[in-house]
């Protein structure tokens, strides 16, 4: 593949295996004045993963910028690791992921097989469309709920199933946020550390004010700080409408009507998921909380959310807890101040 080609995807391992080629370093990268274009549109990455809606197309002209583009991107991954932020890291490879989705657009047919056999999946292309092994086909939409891509509602053929370009576009936007979000974080040293010091300490601030706008009105009088990073990642993502796997809101809908939050307040939390309709929301939560069923759910327990690929990966705190519950409630004990009874904690 090309440097033309590589600047525009440069997750891929060809991109990766070009810098080697090139012969450039990681210290070069961090201190050369000749790549200092590179690390600003590095942080420019992340910033906009932060800040910005959909991404927008960018287009490198010459082959200088062709290249600053593609260093960049092992910048932003160096950013987005030493901030160390579950967050970050979903934001970034969702961005990252929708932003080759649409340069994909552009592409030959050809070149999206290619780009999906370097991501281990088996397309082919078939009568001007495409058709996706069936083991892929589940594995990369997994999260998409809508009807046309319910297995039912798919054309199958010998054990592959066909796909328009869109949807084949699509399912590899999946893909590649996965591979993407699988190689995050990557170990970072002092010394990385300290070349991006500013940058970093920039970072951090716009990720803070981020995390402040979730909607803290909307989940009321419980204290987000709280959260054990399963179900923060949970809310981080309805909010970002994201779509969020029929188990995660399960888990999100019976921890936040554990921990006290009304109905109406649950339902204002997902009142805007895309892919959701109001009343079916409304039917789960009423479903989930016990107001239409006889059995008010609780959150599962670590194990379960770990089964289910909802547990991102303990932080100190939750190796010494099995359930979620706990977290919150150990969270509270810590910040409760003097005085103040154990029964206004949970
Ligand atoms: S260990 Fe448990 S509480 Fe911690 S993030 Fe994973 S599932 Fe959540």
């Amino acid at each position: 593949m090309e440097l033309p080609a590589l600047a525009k995807f440069p997750f891929l391992r060809e991109a990766a295996a070009h810098i080697r080629a090139e012969g450039i370093t990681l210290e070069e990268l961090l201190s050369e004045s000749a790549y200092a274009r590179a690390r600003a549109l590095g942080k420019s990455r992340v910033v906009e993963a932060l800040e910005k809606g959909p991404p927008t197309e960018r287009v490198a002209i010459d082959t200088a910028d062709q290249l600053a583009q593609l260093l960049a991107y092992p910048v932003a991954r160096i950013l987005v690791s030493a901030n160390a932020d579950h967050y970050l890291i979903r934001r970034f490879s969702l961005h990252e992921a929708m932003a080759a989705e649409l340069r994909l657009e552009a592409e030959p047919d050809d070149f999206i097989v290619h780009l999906a056999a370097e991501l281990g999946l088996d397309l082919r292309r078939e009568d001007g469309a495409f058709r996706l092994h069936l083991a892929d086909f589940l594995l990369y939409t997994n999260t998409l709920r809508e009807p046309p891509w319910k297995l039912i509602n798919q054309r199958l053929d010998a054990g592959y199933v066909h796909l328009r370009r869109e949807k084949a576009l699509r399912v590899l936007r999946n893909a590649i946020e996965r591979h993407i979000e699988e190689g995050l974080p990557i170990p970072v040293n002092d010394t990385i550390e300290s070349a991006f010091r500013a940058d970093l300490a920039d970072i951090r601030e716009r990720l803070e004010k981020k995390k402040a706008t979730f909607k803290a009105d909307d989940i009321g009088k419980i204290s987000i700080t709280r959260f054990p990073p399963c179900m923060y990642n949970l809310l981080a993502q309805i909010q970002n409408h994201e779509n969020v796997p029929h188990m995660g809101r399960f888990a999100i809908v019976s921890f936040l009507h554990t921990i006290g939050l009304s109905n109406d307040e649950i339902f204002r939390v997902f009142g805007d998921v895309p892919d959701f309709a109001a009343d079916v929301t409304k039917y789960q939560i009423d479903h989930i909380t016990g107001t239409t069923s006889p059995t008010e759910y609780t959150p599962p327990e670590c194990s379960t959310m770990k089964s289910y690929g909802l547990c991102p990966g303990p932080d100190r705190l939750c190796l010494r807890i099995r359930h979620p519950l706990s977290y919150y409630r150990i969270k509270g004990k810590e910040r409760r101040p003097p005085g103040e009874s154990a029964a206004t904690a949970v």
